[in-house]
């Protein structure tokens, strides 16, 4: 049996009012989500708005502790909570097991830096003579952060920016994915229960409802695909609402002939399996230059044979997360095969109930085909022989997408200066997906995969805020010297002088 997934109604006074999600892996009640009104969303937007001011009062310190209280309960609650995670996304407990971590991990840098990082900050005037001023730039909490999550980490796509933004002192409105609700619901119970106020709420419901969330934000943290993405911004440009937007990608991975072939193999297969495929930064394709591409082949097609499909506990990776997934899968692979390229593993879908994929290596691949140019988001990794390394580098950036890459070579100078030869956010040598917990970095998509960062130390916090200048003056002298009160004589002696000023650094430069 295949599982379906729900559909929603979402706009106003819509007769389906909550759906039973079910697990896509079996079929099983994972549970019953109520669905937002989109009408109801700016009296919630209002509610927010209202705890977000003693919120804000509360400083960096009184809001660290309720922080800390909510990553404690998480930790309490893991069970739980990737008891439900698995339920609605049919995971396999190992890949279910890394969210929660990642969540914590980012709490306990926020709780230890946010205090620094939410602090005025004085900056130097940029001539001497206008150091009669002092100059403090102040970070300012946006009231309502909007959060619009996709399904494929329901812990850490609610939560990975809704802690920066909390930390800010701002509210959080999230608009979970309507394909995994669920998790969220135990998420919101988690920071009450932990005495967090009523600065995070929650909207359920799809398109309609998340464009109400746009339409109240003061600020939109996207996370999803990229041809939704570029919607978002639209809506969000009616009102000039910020947004960063975290979407789609289709990761390169480029493997010398001097990389360390074992690692390379385990981590191309580890980065194209994990949750499945369904991983933003996944390996979703490879070039490895020819010298090594038989003992790469062998290496991944013997690791892959040794993985274990299927949710929950025992298995490497678990299902799709539901039946459009699967499609797009099999139409990628299909797709590849008919333009020449070969299965090595898997390759077609498995008979048996469930949204299961199976691990496919393809082979023979080239640009002409879907698995090297479209984002599969799905379990996948077409292997492509390459001539030399400027060759991998060119194909490497020929896409519409710019996440992440990844570079395997034993000279970590010599894939340094390959990274930065590729257009992209972020590129890992000799591993793959970890700067995603290099936090104190950003994280963000060039081209088609985003706009803005999310992480990147204080940025992950400062990026809710707006900036306002306090500039106040030293001393009693200087202020006024071109008001009109003053004669005009005066104003022209100020003005040259200014002028001269300014000069003096660029005229010593050119000496
Ligand atoms: P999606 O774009 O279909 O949906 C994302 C969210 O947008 C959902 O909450 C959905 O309800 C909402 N939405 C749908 N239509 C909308 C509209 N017209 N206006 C406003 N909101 C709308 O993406 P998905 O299928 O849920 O997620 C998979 C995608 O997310 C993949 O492309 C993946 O690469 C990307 N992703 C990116 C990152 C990253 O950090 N770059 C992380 C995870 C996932």
């Amino acid at each position: 049996m295949t599982a379906t997934r729900p559909t929603v109604e979402d706009r106003p006074g819509a007769p389906e009012l909550s759906t039973t999600i079910r697990n896509p892996a079996t079929g099983a009640v994972a549970g019953e989500v109520a669905w937002t009104d989109p009408g109801e969303v700016p009296a919630i937007a209002a509610r927010l708005r209202e705890a977000q001011r003693e919120w804000e009062q509360r400083g960096p310190e009184g809001r660290a502790k309720v922080l800390a209280r909510f990553a404690v309960w998480m930790g309490e609650h893991r069970e739980e909570i990737e008891r439900l995670l698995i339920a609605e996304t049919g995971k396999s407990a190992v890949d279910a097991a890394q969210e929660v971590p990642l969540i914590a991990m980012i709490t306990s840098y926020y709780v230890k830096t946010m205090a620094k990082a939410l602090q005025p900050e004085t900056r130097p005037a940029s001539l001497p003579f206008l150091s009669m001023k002092k100059v403090t730039v102040h970070f300012r909490p946006r009231a309502l952060v909007g959060i619009i999550a996709p399904w494929n980490y329901p812990v850490a796509n609610a939560l990975m920016d809704a802690i920066g933004a909390l930390a800010a002192g701002c509210s959080v409105l999230l608009k979970p994915s309507e394909r995994t609700p669920l998790t969220a619901e135990v998420l919101l119970r988690g920071w009450r229960e932990s005495g967090g106020p009523d600065v995070l709420a929650l909207a359920q419901g799809a398109r309609a409802v998340s464009e109400a969330v746009i339409d109240v934000a003061d600020f939109i943290q996207f996370t999803g695909s990229s041809a939704t993405g570029v919607k978002v911004m639209e809506r969000a440009a009616r009102r000039l609402t910020p947004v960063s937007l975290e979407l789609g990608g289709k990761d390169p991975m480029i493997v010398c002939e001097d990389a360390d072939i074992a690692l390379a193999a385990n981590a191309a297969v580890w980065g194209a399996m994990f949750n499945a495929g369904q991983t933003c930064v996944s390996v979703e394709r490879v070039y490895v230059l020819e010298s090594v591409y038989d003992q790469f082949v062998e290496a991944v097609v013997q690791a892959v044979n040794n993985l274990e499909m299927g949710a929950g506990e025992g298995h490497h990776f678990g299902s799709l997360i539901d039946e459009s997934q699967v499609a797009v899968t099999e139409r990628h692979v299909a797709d590849a095969l008919a333009k020449g390229a070969k299965a090595l593993t898997g390759g077609s879908r498995p008979a048996g109930s469930g949204n299961f994929y199976p691990a496919t290596v393809l082979v023979d691949v080239d640009h002409s085909m879907l698995c090297m140019t479209e984002e599969t988001f799905g379990p996948t990794l077409p292997i492509m022989k390459v001539p030399n390394v400027a060759e991998a580098v060119r194909l490497a950036n020929d896409s519409p997408y710019g996440l992440s890459a990844s570079v395997f070579s034993r000279d970590v100078d010599r894939a340094r200066d390959i990274a930065l030869q590729l257009d992209c956010g972020a590129v890992n040598i000799n591993d793959v997906i970890t700067n995603l917990m290099c936090t104190t970095a950003p994280m963000g998509g060039w081209k088609m995969s985003g706009i803005g960062a999310r992480f990147g130390g204080a940025d992950g916090m400062r990026k809710f805020c707006r900036q306002e200048t306090v500039v106040a003056p030293r001393t009693s002298v200087g202020g006024g010297l071109t008001y009109y009160n003053g004669s005009l004589k005066m104003a022209k002696r100020t003005n040259k002088l200014l002028a001269k000023m300014a000069l003096a650094r660029p005229r010593k430069l050119l000496k």
